[in-house]
């Protein structure tokens, strides 16, 4: 049995959506929130994609034209994530380290929130974007990963630790996890 050194309630998602392009991000503007962090991987396109497709540009423009200011926070290399964020004119942090501190506190540095509560990030594993928001007071919404197939071993690695936490949602919190496999089936 692997070990989790966070208690279950910091792997809660503040919502689940099939996709990024399901989320209402006009609720999200209402709610508060200003800053949308942006994992790339299995969240965007996947791990064996290299640039953004015309719908995640159109995408950006469309929450751009909300008012929301776009990072993209990516444990991925330098190489990769610069390359998918100039396409796309967008600020990044590269090698963030999630679910540690570095990306977060270079990006909460970076746009000065009033409250880390303006901020909103959006990802596809429990392991790393939600519980690295979580960590910082920001709220994470969880995505279905776009393509499993191509993760490479660290993150399958995850999605083991990933069945503990949503073994532990089954007992502890039944609502939380029949919220997320309703997005995961
Ligand atoms: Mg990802």
């Amino acid at each position: 049995m692997l070990q989790l050194f966070y208690p279950l309630s910091k792997f809660i998602p503040y919502d689940c959506y099939q996709d990024v392009f399901s989320i209402n991000y006009n609720k999200l503007y209402e709610d508060g929130k200003r800053i949308i962090l942006l994992d790339i991987d299995n969240t965007l396109i996947p791990y064996d994609v290299i640039l953004p497709t015309p719908e995640i540009k159109a995408l950006v423009s469309e929450l751009e034209n909300i008012g929301f200011k776009i990072i993209l926070i990516s444990n991925n290399n330098y190489k990769r994530v610069s390359v998918f964020a100039e396409a796309l004119g967008l600020p990044f942090v590269s090698n963030a380290l999630k679910p540690f501190g570095r990306g977060y506190r270079k990006i909460i540095k970076m746009v000065k929130p009033k409250s880390n509560q303006e901020i909103i990030a959006v990802g596809d594993q429990l392991m790393t974007d939600v519980l690295g928001g979580n960590r910082f007071g920001i709220d994470v919404i969880l995505v279905r990963p776009v393509k499993k197939k191509s993760e490479i071993w660290y993150t399958k690695l995850n999605r083991l630790n990933e069945r503990q936490v949503l073994n532990g949602f089954k007992r502890r919190y039944p609502d939380v996890y029949q919220k997320i496999e309703g997005i995961t089936k």
